[in-house]
């Protein structure tokens, strides 16, 4: 019934690009990625003409008009672009952060380069990369699930944090009979033990069940009510037991989470990008890297077409373009533009080959969105260093120093090392983001929207390499 559903859908979307040439563009990363600010500086480029170079069809002038139109599905909730760009522009606030699936038409009206006038309609898909995370679930058992995360959880750093729920789990016998309140306390234990993998301090990738991160409506429902137990290996639940109403509830998030999720949403895009705080994950140590690298293969599982996995079989994806992108770039001085692109390229190589990744084509490019700072050389004792110079957000703190969201400062973020082997054999980067050079502070600032310049009409945007990522994303579809 499902594979029925899908073609029908299949088939309607076909007709529909027919007359309409469409494009359906997901743009996934876990929370905190750049989501929100990407679509809303994407679009914004698009209605006001944003500087960018790199996007031909753009720069070129073949681009006559671009405006928001209806989306098609009535059933999912609209991208709130507007609200956004005025909190990003008039507040110089970033604006509220992606967490649920949202979506917005825009109309593109181009020349071909044989002259033709046509119009091009682009789709665009804001999802959580939770959810994306929780495909792989789909060919697992709850038993392969459950030993799955037991022994993701007893690594450093998560043996750590996941202390509190191990303790828990210790108390269960999973042939017991079922029971309401063990199920809901481990639960619980086992989401707090994902909310602080995903704290900064570690900055964790791989936390599928993606639901319990972000439930939506589905908050304290049976289907998000369930843990991996201990158990024996082999054999099946004894009938009635804790064992089998956990397993119950995992299929039953299966069915009520994430196969819909793929049905409806997944399955039907054409091109994805893949945003990547991979500064994050820099900052927070080897294991946080390693950890990011899971996750862009369990991604990378996703899209494989190469090689037969249950998944490709229910479906083939019609995903033919995959970007990984890694954002807040302008968090580094240029310098570092390319090495951060380059250890991202070496991430995605190696998960693309361990996954035995075919089928759609990659590139990686480390951009942002909204550039929120400006460079310059600094004279620190005769020294002359590369710094970046922005407004951190009220409330940030470096050192001694509180601030109060108007004053700038010059940082001098640390250099990110020539080959990507560097970052993960020494681990942390180190060096970031201090306003004070020789004072150690492992963070990044968050510096606030950029101040722009509104004396000749609306301004754009500034950004780095965003016009690279259209170009590979969608430029062939404006020829
Ligand atoms: P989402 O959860 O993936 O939707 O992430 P958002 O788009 O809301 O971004 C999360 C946070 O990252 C924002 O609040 C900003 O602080 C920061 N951020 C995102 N994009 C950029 C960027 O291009 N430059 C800078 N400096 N910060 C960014």
């Amino acid at each position: 019934l499902d594979d029925l559903r899908l073609s029908a859908r299949s088939l309607l979307d076909y007709s529909e690009s027919l007359l309409n040439p469409t494009i359906r563009l997901g743009v996934t990363g876990l929370s905190r990625a750049g989501k929100t600010v990407f679509i809303t500086a994407l679009v914004h480029g698009f209605l006001r003409g944003g500087r960018f170079p790199v996007f031909e069809s753009l720069s070129s002038g073949r681009i006559a008009r671009a405006r928001l139109e209806p989306q098609p599905d009535d059933g999912i909730p609209r991208f709130a672009y507007e609200a956004h760009l005025s909190t990003l522009i008039e507040k110089r606030l970033w604006p509220q952060s992606t967490t649920d699936i949202s979506e917005l038409r825009l109309a593109i009206d181009y020349q071909r380069e044989n002259g033709a006038m046509r119009t091009l309609t682009l789709d665009i898909v804001d999802y959580p990369g939770e959810w994306l995370l929780d495909l792989p679930l789909l060919h697992k058992s709850y038993e392969q699930w459950s030993a799955e995360s037991l022994a993701l959880s007893r690594q450093a750093p998560r043996a750590a944090l996941a202390r509190p729920w191990h303790d828990h789990l210790e108390s269960l016998a999973p042939v017991a009979p079922e029971n309401e309140l063990a199920a809901q306390a481990a639960a619980k234990l086992f989401t707090e033990y994902l909310q602080a993998c995903r704290h900064e301090q570690f900055a964790m990738s791989l936390l599928p069940p993606g639901r319990f991160l972000m439930p939506g409506a589905l908050a304290n429902s049976p289907a998000l009510t369930f843990a991996p137990l201990d158990l024996p290996a082999g054999g099946t639940p004894p009938a009635g037991s804790l064992w089998a109403m956990m397993r119950r509830r995992y299929e039953s998030y299966k069915d009520i989470v994430v196969r819909p999720f793929f049905r409806d949403h997944f399955a039907r895009l054409d091109r994805q990008i893949v945003l990547v705080d991979a500064l994050a994950a820099f900052n927070a140590g080897p294991e946080a890297l390693r950890d990011l690298e899971g996750a862009l293969e369990g991604i990378l599982e996703c899209f494989n077409t190469g090689r037969r996995t249950l998944l490709s079989m229910m479906f083939r994806p019609r995903i033919d373009r995959i970007l990984f992108a890694a954002t807040k770039a302008d968090h580094l001085h240029h310098v570092s533009h390319d090495r951060l692109e380059a250890i991202l390229r070496k991430m995605v190589e190696r998960a693309a080959s361990r996954a035995e990744f075919a089928g759609a084509a990659t590139d990686v490019v480390a951009l942002a969105a909204v550039r929120a700072t400006r460079e310059a050389s600094v004279q620190h004792h005769g020294e002359t260093l590369p710094s970046i110079i922005g407004t951190p957000m009220q409330g940030e703190v470096s050192g001694k120093e509180t601030f109060d969201g108007e004053t700038e400062v010059a940082t001098f973020p640390g250099d990110l090392p020539l080959s990507p082997e560097a970052l993960f054999s020494e681990g942390t980067f180190k060096g970031s983001g201090s306003a004070h050079p020789g004072e150690a502070d492992y963070r990044f600032l968050r510096f606030r929207p950029p101040r722009l310049d509104a004396a000749q009409g609306e301004p754009a945007l500034p950004h780095i390499r965003l016009d690279r990522a259209l170009q590979f994303l969608i430029g062939d579809k404006l020829q």
